[in-house]
């Protein structure tokens, strides 16, 4: 059957299909698949044991059923709204109002509506494309939009480190804006190399942002103050033109699909309207799970003294494992700055990362090939093909035993070339 051009752009390959469809298979193999590859958030002990305990009171008191049985607006459920521009304000004094916020199904959903808000065909036969200043950056943007090159990236600068790490940093004398991109958009902490931007790149992306009209977004998907998983200095960053988006994804809830975007009015309005088309409202699930912890602030105590030193010695873990097994200097870590992966950089790789993927995938072990992870940017740049994303937040056991799959096959590989 022949499909639209919206339908046929939306049912070809992308890598954000291959990678969710790989985390279904993995949970369904069981123990027989090593999922170092999707961005599920770990299962810590002590957030999923207080998260039954709300779950239980809710049901208990009836609000469970209250919240299923009732669709909320479409800016999603107005008590949590109140207790996140509480939470804010008092954190850090942005002056928000219920205005400033709404919530989405995931932030996976709210970055669909942003980038066809602020990138795309516009009138008068212009294309606007949505900018990554950093790449490599999340998988989850590359096909989020209804418009085809919609996105354009910049290489980093790359420093490399003691100790076998290296750090990306953004290439302001290669970053040129103009009348054609609509928004910039960065991941802090970025999703796939766990680098954390500094707070001069911050500002100097803000700055630039301003001059030129357009919004800057921030996807703050494991950053503060929950679930905070950010391992180096950072300042929260918010203004009038800053699109911040949170999540309660790696919190420990991702399946209750509850993104939370901080902009000004005007984007809260157009946003409310693109969700009342597009979903009605968001899932209330989440937000009432989460409401005592947000409005007494517990969020902040579970994020600072459970999930950030949870990941953190996981983390050191992994890097410490990957070390002691793949001793070639060709090899490269990306400094684990904050989120749940590790990027590796195989330097001069014999093969490319994606054939590497299915290497491993034969041995029953997933992880992400790097090259997914430059939406925008032309591919013809080597480094591309070199790279690879971990998730080391799963059992000790199952990253170890993937590890060792994983040196093997790239000792092995080394030793032909
Ligand atoms: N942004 C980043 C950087 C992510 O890594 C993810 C998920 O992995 C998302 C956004 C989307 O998360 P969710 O839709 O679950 O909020």
């Amino acid at each position: 059957m022949p499909y639209s051009i919206f339908g046929n752009k939306f049912t070809q390959h992308s890598g954000i299909t291959e990678l969710m469809d790989d985390l279904n298979e993995g949970v369904k193999g069981g123990d027989e698949i090593l999922m170092l590859g999707g961005g599920n958030p770990a299962a810590i002990p002590e957030v999923q044991e207080r998260l039954n305990e709300l779950m239980q009171q809710l049901l208990d008191e009836g609000k469970l059923l209250d919240t299923l049985a009732n669709y909320d607006g479409p800016q999603g459920k107005n008590t949590f709204i109140n207790a996140l521009v509480e939470l804010f304000n008092d954190l850090y004094g942005w002056d928000l109002s219920a205005q400033n916020i709404m919530l989405t199904n995931g932030s996976q959903n709210a970055f669909f509506y942003l980038f066809n808000l602020l990138g795309g065909n516009f009138s008068g036969d212009k294309n606007k494309k949505v900018l990554f200043p950093l790449a490599p950056e999340y998988i989850g943007y590359a096909d989020a939009s209804v418009s085809e090159e919609a996105f354009v990236a910049v290489r980093p600068k790359i420093t490399e480190l003691d100790n076998g790490l290296f750090k990306y940093h953004v290439d302001f004398d290669a970053l040129k804006i103009d009348d054609d991109i609509g928004a910039i958009c960065v991941s802090r902490p970025t999703n796939p190399t766990g680098n954390v931007l500094t707070d001069e790149e911050v500002k100097h992306l803000d700055q630039l942002a301003r001059e030129n009209n357009i919004p800057l977004i921030i996807d703050n998907a494991y950053g503060m103050p929950f679930p905070n998983i950010i391992f180096s200095e950072a300042t929260p960053f918010w203004n009038n033109n800053t699109i911040l988006c949170l999540s309660l994804s790696k919190f420990g809830l991702p399946g209750s699909r509850c993104g939370i975007v901080i902009a000004n009015e005007t984007i809260i309005k157009a946003m409310n309207n693109l969700s009342g088309i597009m979903a009605l409202s968001p899932g209330g699930i989440g937000p009432e799970i989460a409401l005592p912890l947000v409005k007494s602030k517990e969020i902040i105590e579970l994020s600072n003294n459970v999930i950030r030193p949870f990941y953190l010695s996981k983390a050191e873990k992994a890097i410490a494992l990957l070390q002691s097994k793949i001793t070639s200097p060709k090899f490269k870590i990306h400094k684990a700055e904050g989120a749940l992966f590790l990027w590796l950089w195989f330097k001069d790789l014999p093969i490319s990362s994606n054939e590497l993927y299915k290497k491993l995938k034969e041995q029953g072990l997933l992880i992400v090939s790097g090259h997914y992870f430059f939406p925008g940017l032309d591919q013809d740049w080597q480094h591309t093909q070199e790279c690879i994303r971990l998730n080391y937040a799963q059992d000790d056991d199952v990253v170890e035993r993937g590890v060792t799959i994983l040196a093997d096959t790239i000792n092995e590989l080394y030793s032909e070339n």
